[in-house]
Formats: C-alpha cells, structure tokens, sequence
C-alpha cells in the first residue's frame, strides 16, 4: 500500500518526513488541512515498531485535530507530529532543537505544542530554533498547562449531556471515570464540587490515592470500570475504551471524557447509539485544551498578552456547538459522532472554498 492508498491519508495536504543524522531526530509532520489556517495540533514521542505505524498515527491524528480545531471554531487547520523515539530515554536538548528545525522547515503551515511524550520543557528548545511552538510557559503569550481548561469543557460537556439523558443536574449522579492523570483529577476534582459521586480507576496507584483523598471517589481495579454501576462513564485514559468487548459492559446512559479517539471504530458509534446511550463526541467535548493552546498562538500572532476571556468565550460558543450536535442527532435520529463529523467536514470545505475564491 502507499502512502496516497492508505485509509488514514484522506486528502492530506502534506506529509513532511525529517531526519537529523547528529541527535538521531527520525520525525513525521502531517498536515491534513490548512483551509481554515495554519495547521496546530501537538507532537507525540512514542517508540513505534515501524515507520509505518509512526505515519498511520501522525496522519489519523492530524486529520482529527482537523475536525477538533473546526468544531472550536478556531482559524487554524489540523496537523500533528510524531517523533520516533522512547521519551524515557531518548530526549535531548538537541533532538528537540532539531526538531524545531523541521517545524520551521514546514514554513508556519504548521504550529506545534505538548502531546504524549513531549513536555513545555522540551518544546522550550524547540523554541530556540522555531517561533511556531505554543503550551508553554514563562512569557506574556504564553497559555501554560491546557490540562485544566480540558477539564472544564468535558465537565461543562458532562452537565449538559446528563441534563438531555437523564433531566437532572450532576448532584447524586454516579460518574464511572477511567484516568486521573492531568484530566482526570481536575475533572474529578470539578465533578465532586457538583455532589456527584466517582468511581475511579487508574494504573497508577499513587494518581489514583491522591484523587481518592481529594474527592472521596471510590477506586476499582482498572478493567473493573466498564463494570461500574454508574450513570456517566468518563474516558480520559487512552484512546478505544469503548469497543465491541467493553460495549456490553457498560451500564451507563451518558459517555463522555477527556481521551481522544474514545470509540474503536465507527460501528461502535452506531451501536452506542442503538443502545440508547448519549455519546459526546470526543473532539467536541475536549477541545478546551487547543483553545488554550489557540490563544496563545492568537497573542503570539498580534504581539499581545494571552487573553483568558478569549478562552472562555471560545469554550462557552464549543458547548453551544456541542449542544446542537446532540439535538441533531435527536432530529435525525443519528449517531452522534457520525452528526460531529458532518459538521467538522462541512466546516471546513466551506473555509477551502472560500479561501479559493478569495
Ligand atoms: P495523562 O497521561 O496525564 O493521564 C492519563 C492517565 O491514564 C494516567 O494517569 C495513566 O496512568 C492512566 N491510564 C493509562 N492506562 C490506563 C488504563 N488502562 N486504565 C486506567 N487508567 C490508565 O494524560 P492527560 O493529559 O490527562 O490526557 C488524558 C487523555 O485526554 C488522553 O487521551 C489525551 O490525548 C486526551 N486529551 C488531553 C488533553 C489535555 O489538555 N491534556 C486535551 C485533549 C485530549
């Protein structure tokens, strides 16, 4: 297969491969689409078996920060990076100026930030050979950590789908959450505020002990949480934690959470909906973090200081958004994520048809 042939390819404008033979930088930026700006979306750093799969995951993410930054309505396209390599053991100063490199080599079409494996400390060196880096920290522009304004859209997304499911507020309502770390434990944090109750699970015992201490949650084992009794199950772990073998399990009305790319596939989307469960779809729901991340390239842009009103407003009109997903899906009868993708596709041929003709 070649790269034009394969599924996760889907009209990207560019893939740009770099190699840097002194720090041993083996890296892949894609750009699935800049008709409504710039392309922004985060680097990973992850040891991949193959160059292959290194490219199957730049390009599936890329296209999908495509439709999150469209469902934000953000001026910037979607892009992503990934980096070959174990972040354990294989950073350096040098690798990530390099890296910077071959993000300033893609000319400002694309506008990198943190993802798995990538830390504001690392994109600091970045930054040294690159201006098109943003989540950091320590200048006026700067966003900082996107972690918490994540939080608080996926709170704000839970509210509104137990209000549609269910006809009630969060007090009393059990919310099964998989994953404590940067999302998870402040969303926790903003879900036990609002009187509901946590179950939670984690593979890290020390997370999952802090944010017990904290919120009085309930811990399981973690393939316990499909099981949960619960209303609400909360994904902001990995991506796929709702597929063909975990559907069956769970008993919840409302999913919705932080992680990216919650469903397996597609057919997992329709059989949510054919179960009658509220599915909010992940890069709706979760957009709060590459708002942060926008305001920052924003006061980048105008010489300005980073603007938190910008970020709210933005976030507030993201629910609105999100609110007439789930009333369009109860229109047409369809599920939720099909209805999301729609909108994130029509977003942005309209943005490619007017820069056209522009
Ligand atoms: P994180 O690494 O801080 O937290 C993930 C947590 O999941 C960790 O505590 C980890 O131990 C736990 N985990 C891993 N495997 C698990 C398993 N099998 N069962 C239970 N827990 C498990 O990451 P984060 O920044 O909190 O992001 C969480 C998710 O949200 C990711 O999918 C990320 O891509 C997505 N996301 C994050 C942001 C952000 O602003 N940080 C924005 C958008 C989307």
């Amino acid at each position: 297969m070649t790269l034009f042939d394969s599924p996760a390819f889907e009209g990207h404008e560019g893939v740009h491969s770099f190699f840097d033979e002194k720090t041993g930088l083996k890296c892949i930026i894609a750009v699935h689409s800049t008709a409504r700006g710039p392309a922004a979306g985060g680097c990973r750093m992850w040891p991949f078996a193959s160059a292959e799969l290194a490219l199957e995951d730049a390009l599936r993410l890329s296209r999908a920060m495509s439709y999150k930054n469209a469902m934000a309505d953000l001026e910037l396209g979607g892009g992503k990076a990934v980096i070959i390599g174990d972040s354990r053991t294989q950073k350096s100063p040098a690798l990530f100026e390099a890296f910077g490199r071959a993000v300033e080599d893609v000319g400002g079409k694309y506008w990198t930030a943190e993802d798995v494996g990538v830390s504001p400390a690392d994109l600091m060196h970045a930054r040294k050979t690159t201006r098109y880096v943003a989540g950091l920290t320590g200048h006026a522009a700067a966003s900082g950590d996107p972690s918490p304004v994540t939080a608080e859209g996926v709170f704000r997304g839970i509210t509104l789908g137990v209000q549609r499911a269910l006809g009630r507020d969060l007090n009393g309502v059990t919310v099964a959450l998989q994953g404590v770390g940067h999302v998870g434990a402040y969303l926790a944090e903003k879900l036990h505020a609002a009187g509901a109750k946590l179950i939670i699970a984690d593979v890290n015992d020390d997370a999952l002990r802090q944010v017990a201490e904290r919120t009085g949650a309930r811990i399981v084992p973690p393939a316990a949480i499909f099981d949960a009794e619960a209303e609400v199950f909360a994904p902001c772990a990995l991506g796929g934690a709702v597929n063909p073998d975990t559907l069956p399990r769970l008993r919840c009305k409302v999913i919705a959470g932080g992680a990216n790319n919650q469903l397996s596939d597609p057919e997992t989307g329709r059989a949510v909906f054919d179960r009658g469960m509220l599915y909010l779809p992940d890069y709706v729901i979760n957009g709060g973090g590459i708002i942060n991340v926008a305001g920052e390239i924003r006061a980048l842009d105008r010489g300005e200081a980073f603007d938190p009103a910008w970020v709210e407003m933005k976030l507030a009109r993201l629910m609105e958004t999100l609110g007439e997903v789930l009333d369009r899906s109860k229109f047409d009868r369809r599920p939720t994520d099909q209805v999301a993708g729609d909108m994130a596709k029509a977003r942005i041929s309209l943005a490619a048809e007017q820069k056209a003709a522009a």
